[in-house]
């Protein structure tokens, strides 16, 4: 492709494609960086630059880009069937997917609906805990318990279960109303607490006497377990997560365990739940179902959630959900390949040295003027760029300074996204170290050079 190419690919952009989660009176006075090609942890744009792709094509990708075996099962399955209806079939693929998922997930989850994206599966857990307890004789518990900071989707059911005053005020109207509990941003701790070891989790006590108050009235309780990703990169305190499922069941409310993000090995484990030993009631997956190719989500849950739906048609027991595309056999076929490489290139194991040498790299950052905090949970990583280390001063907003260092970045060939002034590190989980430390150097010289 030569420039020209390029020059009418940008104008075609800056007319007609609405970006996501962008100001496009900032877009259309840029040039934007058009991708064509992706080759392992690099994206490659129209003019041939090369990216190494920070954020795994935002927070998705787990064996690289165009990797062999994926394409291949994509292509086979094409040349055998493009799509079958759930609604009244089966299909081969969405079948033995469910079976795979069911099998590496925390025990006990067993049953598996499918959708397209994050924000449906989250919102399909929503509606099948409420719709639980109307089935159960609690027509009552009809709200949830979200939490400060977090980020569940776009849907108007998981904005509704979200906490980002800055994406989510706007649509408050629209919204179903939940109990929203405090988050562990330690960092940042609404109590005032400065020594996390000893705080003795207060956000914990300030979660159960809400539950005291509301359990009657409460149907389930949505959390990102391990790390709420688009509030921050914010890392949980070991134990929360045990703790938390600890209160939903002395409490009986469902706990809906949204591990969009975090699910297939991002935290060093297949499921963030499995590093806490603990099972929710139900379960969302995306993102990296597909190892970032195709839309798919699951929503996962247990033999007691799916018994409460059973019965006589005349009984109304049906869960009424549905999308088109529900199931889909390539994008099944896709995740299928994904969960075969897990295991024949042994990801799992393989990560142990990427987030130790991840943790030294980050631990470096400590030293430089303007790191505030370094937070890293598996290969996900967050840092929180401030004013004054000191006290803690956020950089304004205005300022974009987590923005100018993302470009900066580019400059060196790295593609990044912050969350405000956070800048976050999210690579494929195949990165090499080589590709790691090129990563991190260009994270740590472009924060020097714009702070
Ligand atoms: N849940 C979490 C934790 C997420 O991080 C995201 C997306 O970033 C979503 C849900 C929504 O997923 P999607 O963008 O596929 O709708």
């Amino acid at each position: 492709m030569n420039t020209s190419d390029t020059k009418t690919l940008r104008e075609y952009d800056r007319a007609h494609v609405w970006h996501p989660f962008t100001q496009m009176k900032e877009w259309e006075e840029s040039d934007p960086v058009v991708i064509v090609r992706g080759e392992g942890t690099w994206i490659v744009d129209s003019e041939g630059n090369r990216y190494l792709d920070g954020v795994a094509a935002i927070w998705t990708n787990v064996h690289g880009h165009c990797k062999r075996e994926i394409n291949e099962a994509i292509k086979a399955q094409v040349d055998t069937l493009e799509h079958s209806t759930l609604l009244g079939l089966a299909n081969d693929k969405a079948v033995l997917l469910a079976r795979r998922l069911v099998e590496i997930a925390p025990p006990g989850l067993c049953k598996v609906f499918y959708s397209d994206n994050g924000s449906t599966a989250v919102e399909i857990s929503v509606k099948m805990a409420f719709q639980y307890w109307q089935h159960q004789g609690k027509p009552e518990k009809t709200k949830f318990i979200s939490f400060k900071n977090a980020y569940h989707g776009d849907t108007i059911g998981a904005v509704s279960v979200g906490g980002i005053d800055l994406y989510h005020a706007v649509f408050r109207p629209l919204l179903f109303p939940t109990i929203q509990a405090p988050a562990p941003y330690c960092y940042r701790c609404e109590f005032g607490e400065r020594d996390r070891a000893n705080c003795g989790m207060r956000c914990l006590k300030e979660l159960e006497r809400l539950m005291e108050i509301h359990a009657h009235e409460v149907a389930g309780l949505v959390i990102e377990p391990l790390v709420q990703g688009a509030g921050g990169m914010i890392v949980q305190p070991d134990g929360f997560v045990r703790r938390v499922r600890e209160l939903c069941d002395r409490y009986d409310i469902l706990m809906i365990a949204d591990e969009v993000a975090v699910g297939f090995g991002r935290t060093g484990a297949m499921f963030a739940c499995e590093r806490e030993g603990i099972t929710p009631d139900i379960m969302a997956l995306s993102k990296g179902i597909t190892a970032g190719y195709l839309p798919l989500a699951a929503t996962m849950t247990t033999q007691k959630i799916y018994d409460a739906f059973i019965g006589e048609y005349r009984e109304m027991k049906t869960f009424f959900h549905g999308h088109t595309f529900t199931g889909n056999p390539i994008a099944c076929a896709a995740a299928l390949a994904s969960l075969d490489l897990f295991e024949n290139e042994r990801l799992l194991d393989s990560l142990t040295n990427k987030i130790g040498y991840l943790a030294e790299r980050l631990q470096a950052l400590n030293e430089v003027r303007h790191v505030g905090e370094v937070r890293q949970c598996g290969m996900i990583a967050g840092i929180e760029l401030v004013k004054d280390a000191e006290t803690r001063e956020p950089f304004p907003w205005e300022e974009r300074v987590g923005i100018q260092v993302c470009l900066e970045a580019r400059n060196r060939g790295i593609f990044l996204r912050p969350l405000g002034n956070i800048i976050v590190v999210f690579p494929p989980l195949s990165i090499s170290l080589d590709e790691l430390a090129f990563l991190m150097d260009g994270i740590e010289a472009s924060i020097r050079a714009i702070t």
